[in-house]
This record gives structure tokens, sequence and C-alpha cells, in this order.
């Protein structure tokens, strides 16, 4: 069931929405050549903490993380580890959410390290750019698969691929709530969209192939299937009668 939120609510997820958004720009400070995952793992759940919240992640589902930080050919899910040290012309991926008064903050950005390939470079914007357009259908009155087909038109005229296997997600005083927010779809298609309801949208794209493959060994990571690059942006909204509004920095 899709919990739908007022205003007072929306106002609340707002502040963990700002909490996660800081902590995000505090480790882009952070990403450099020589610097581990676990350090910046590291940063956030200091910020984090420091701000009164808790790293919605850690300890979720049993991840050992306050981030998932995912570099390269990793999608999602990737382990902060003192072993994975980023180089120049990597691109990183950190997702991040802050538990703040009752309320989930779930947000996600890939920066560029050092120079990267234009090709790296034209995946992480048309990743930036498909999030905007999927906000732009996030409107009461339109239907879930009007953003996932905005999102998708996007990334497919770049020649890239929507991954399809994760999707974004409904968000509040769970950190994945109803209704299933799929970055694909028809436009028209599925659940229509009404005024409280509060929504992650979250592009994963990669560069080649959509398919991806789970890490066994180390039960979280998620990668290309082809080893190719792949991009995630991800922020939570709502709509108000006033329009979507965008809930983090
Ligand atoms: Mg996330
Ligand atoms: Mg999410």
């Amino acid at each position: 069931m899709i919990q739908l939120k007022n205003a007072a609510q929306i106002k609340a997820m707002r502040e963990a929405g700002r909490i996660t958004g800081e902590a995000l720009l505090v480790a882009r400070e952070h990403v450099r050549e020589g610097v581990s995952t676990y350090e910046l793992d590291q940063v956030i759940r200091h910020y984090i903490e420091k701000s009164g919240a808790k790293p919605s992640f850690l300890g979720l589902y049993g991840f050992p993380g306050s981030a998932c930080i995912s570099v390269n050919d990793e999608v999602i899910h990737g382990i902060p580890s003192k072993k994975r040290v980023i180089r120049a012309g990597d691109i990183v991926k950190i997702d991040v959410g802050a538990y703040y008064r009752g309320f989930h903050g779930d947000s996600a950005r890939t920066i560029a390290v050092g120079k990267v390939s234009d090709t790296a470079q034209r995946l992480i914007e048309t990743t930036r750019r498909s999030f905007f357009a999927g906000v732009d259908a996030f409107n009461a009155g339109n239907r879930m698969g009007d953003i996932g087909n905005a999102i998708q038109t996007v990334v497919e005229n770049e020649g890239f691929s929507v991954v399809k296997r994760y999707i974004g997600h409904g968000i509040g005083r769970d950190l994945h709530e109803s209704p299933d927010v799929p970055n694909f779809g028809n436009a028209g298609r599925g659940r229509r969209l009404v005024n409280g309801m509060v929504i992650a949208i979250e592009p994963m794209i990669n560069q080649g192939t959509a398919a991806v493959d789970f890490d066994k060994e180390d039960g979280w990571t998620v990668r290309s299937r082809d080893r190719k690059l792949s991009a995630h942006y991800e922020n939570p909204l709502a709509i108000t009668p006033d329009g979507p509004i965008l809930l983090t920095v």
C-alpha cells in the first residue's frame, strides 16, 4: 500500500533529504586518487551522525557500510573497503541515506575522478539528464509509465541502456516503500500519480548491455555483465499541490 504524505511529513522528509544531500557534498570533496572507499564511507557516516541522524543503509539487510560505493563497472551496492582505492579516470557512484526524525533520505551521485573518457563523461551526464526527464513527468494525473518512458527515451537516444533488474521506490518511514518506480516503461501506462506521493527516482544506466551480475562472494556488489561502465543518479521527490519538489539539496 502506498503511504501518501501530508505537508508536515513532507517537510520532515526535506530535513532527512537535506542531511543526505549534504553528506554527498562532503563526500564529493574527499573523492580523489588514492582515497579508499572505506575512508569515503567514514566521512559520510561521521557527517550523518554529527547531524543527529543515522545512516539508513548501515545494517539494512545486513549491509556493512553507511554508503554504497560502486566504482566503474559496479552498478550499485558496492561495499566500502580499505582495499578499494580510487584511481584517476575512475567513475565513483556514492549512494547514501540518512534517517532523521522518523524519515529517510536516499540520494546517489556519480563522480568523475580526474580526467575520464569522453564516453564516461557522456554516460554521467546522460544519467543525470534522464533523472530530470523523469522528474518532469512526476506530476499528479500522469502515470508511472510516463516517468520510466521519459528516462528510457533520454538514455536510449544516447545509445546507452537502462538497468531493468533494479528500480526506484517509494520512500518515507521506510527506506523502501511502495510503489515500484521503474526507469523504463510505456507512457500513459501504470499507476496514476497523486498528490502526497513520495518516491526516489534513480536511473541506473549502463554503457553497454543492461544485463547485470550479482557478486555471490561478497553477497552485495552488482556489476554490468559486460564489465563496461555504469552510472547512477538519485533523489527523493514529493508531489504537492504546487507541483513536484526535490527533497534534497
Ligand atoms: Mg539510494
Ligand atoms: Mg533508492
